[in-house]
């Protein structure tokens, strides 16, 4: 963490999310994408996700030494989440910067879509509750679901600590 980041809107951390005040509509989304498929969505899915994406986007993983990369990915895909999450895509039309989104990716969305709107039953945006379930194992029986576990949260620091988003559109 760098910090008090004054433009920061919207953090994640391991432990938790943080949406502030004067945040853009769905920001809750980006968070939480980042929170459950950091730490939540299965290594497997995860990687696979995130190679596609990286090859889209001309970036290198494996050559990462500060995970630069990584975090630009990461970043990518919970900002095209979030605009998923705001309808900004229609099922029709989900072409993204002239590609369309893939199969694989659209299934992890809608997936997580489905994690979210049950969290958002709870009335709590803030993960608490899944959060405490997905502990237990409750979302296990899902395909793609996994426990949060100590590597997983020990991997999501050594990545990226912190994931902002900021209302400049500059990732940090
Ligand atoms: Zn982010």
């Amino acid at each position: 963490m760098t910090g008090c980041n004054a433009s920061a809107i919207g953090r994640c951390s391991a432990d938790s999310i943080s949406i502030f005040e004067g945040a853009v509509r769905g920001t809750e989304f980006h968070e939480a994408f980042h929170r459950i498929f950091e730490l939540v969505i299965d290594d497997t899915l995860r990687n696979t996700i995130y190679k596609q994406i990286a090859k889209r986007l001309g970036v290198d993983l494996n050559n990462d030494p500060k995970y630069k990369n990584a975090r630009e990915v990461a970043e990518w895909v919970a900002d095209k989440f979030m605009d998923y999450s705001n309808n900004y895509y229609t099922d029709k039309d989900r072409n993204i910067f002239g590609i369309k989104l893939p199969k694989l990716i659209s299934k992890a969305f809608n997936r997580i879509s489905n994690f979210i709107n049950a969290m958002r039953l709870v009335g709590n945006f803030r993960l608490a509750n899944l959060y405490v379930k997905a502990r237990n194992g409750y979302w296990s029986k899902h395909s793609h679901i996994d426990k949060i576990t100590k590597d997983k949260i020990d991997r999501f620091n050594k990545l990226y600590k912190n994931l902002y988003y900021e209302v400049n559109g500059t990732k940090l």
